[in-house]
């Protein structure tokens, strides 16, 4: 029996994930939504696409799903911080995990819904699933954009670059150039600092730059394949060591906060939090992201 994956919100990044990971062969997909007759539609468009596409996975519903991806949720519009949409979404996200529980208990959580690190902590406490079965989409998409912004200042091609964005997926977030390759070249060595910190802080506005030319809902292609990637690693057991955000427990000096950082992907879901040796400053700094989450936790009143 192929493998199912369940992604719950067919709005722009959920449909679109379920498109990418149907295409790719990866898993049945299961989209799920409040909204009556849209998840239906989107799969049944998305299923017409088989014979063109040619792919074999179906899209469609049904329960007991081996991974379960959170889309549900408002997006941020131009202006506001991913921050501040942490009442509404705590509401939906609580509601969508209670049900996730009752029908597909023995699954992993791929969380999606902003603000990230917030909403996967969140998740894990009201699953009460083991840490290493709730993971969020944070560190691939925002290195994504990084390595986007360096190939182009350094004309090379994108898969030539190894980016580490680590920390919170927002203001909080840890990027550290020294981690970050081209060929094996660090990118220190590469580039001025002030072009490193321009190219940075591009990428940390990411979504933000999206938001603001879209002027209504948020980026989905680039988040969409970051969800793919994940999900092939977690249903393939690739065992892929990619920036997510996870909860920690001691790792990096830091206890009882999610953030973004290096992780193998498996079947087990979160099977390594890998440590990178960093400097006494480095550490500082995801500490202070980690601190930074602690207070949106303290907000649902958790933690
Ligand atoms: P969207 O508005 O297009 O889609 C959200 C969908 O969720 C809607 O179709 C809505 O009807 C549905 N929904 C609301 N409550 C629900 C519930 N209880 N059960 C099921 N479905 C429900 O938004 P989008 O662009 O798809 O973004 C979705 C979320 O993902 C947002 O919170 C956005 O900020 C976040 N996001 C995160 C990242 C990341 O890197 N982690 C990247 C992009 C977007």
């Amino acid at each position: 029996m192929p493998a199912k994956i369940s992604i719950i919100g067919a709005g722009n990044v959920g449909a679109t994930s379920a498109q990418r990971i149907a295409e790719r062969g990866y898993a049945d997909v299961v989209l799920v939504d409040i909204v009556e007759g849209l998840p239906q539609g989107k799969a049944l468009d998305i299923q017409q696409s088989a014979p063109v596409i040619n792919f074999n996975t179906a899209v469609t519903g049904t329960n007991g799903s081996k991974v379960v991806i959170i889309t549900a949720g408002l997006p941020r519009k131009p202006g506001m911080t991913r921050d501040q949409l942490l009442a509404a979404n705590a509401e939906i996200v609580t509601g969508v995990i209670n049900n996730i529980v009752k029908y597909s208990p023995e699954c992993i959580i791929l969380m999606v819904s902003n603000p990230l690190d917030a909403m996967t902590y969140l998740a894990v406490k009201a699953s009460r699933f083991p840490r290493k079965r709730v993971v969020g989409l944070s560190g691939v998409l925002d290195s994504a954009r990084l390595s986007t912004f360096i190939a182009g200042e350094l004309k090379v091609s994108p898969k030539d670059i190894s980016a580490w964005v680590l920390g919170a997926h927002g203001k909080g977030m840890v990027v550290i150039p020294r981690l970050t390759t081209v060929r094996g070249k660090p990118l220190t060595g590469l580039l001025p600092e002030e072009t490193i910190n321009k190219l940075v802080e591009r990428a940390v506005q990411g979504g933000a730059e999206i938001v603001g030319l879209l002027k209504s809902g948020s980026a989905f292609y680039a988040p969409s394949a970051g969800i793919a990637r994940m999900a092939e690693s977690i249903i393939r057991d690739k065992k892929e060591i990619l920036p997510c955000a996870a909860l920690l427990d001691g790792e990096y000096g830091i206890k009882d906060s999610v953030i973004g950082v290096p992780v193998k992907l498996g079947r087990g879901g979160i099977e390594q939090i890998v440590e990178f040796e960093l400097s006494a400053g480095e550490k500082q700094r995801l500490y202070n992201s980690a601190e930074g989450i602690k207070l949106l936790i303290k907000q649902m009143g958790l933690g």
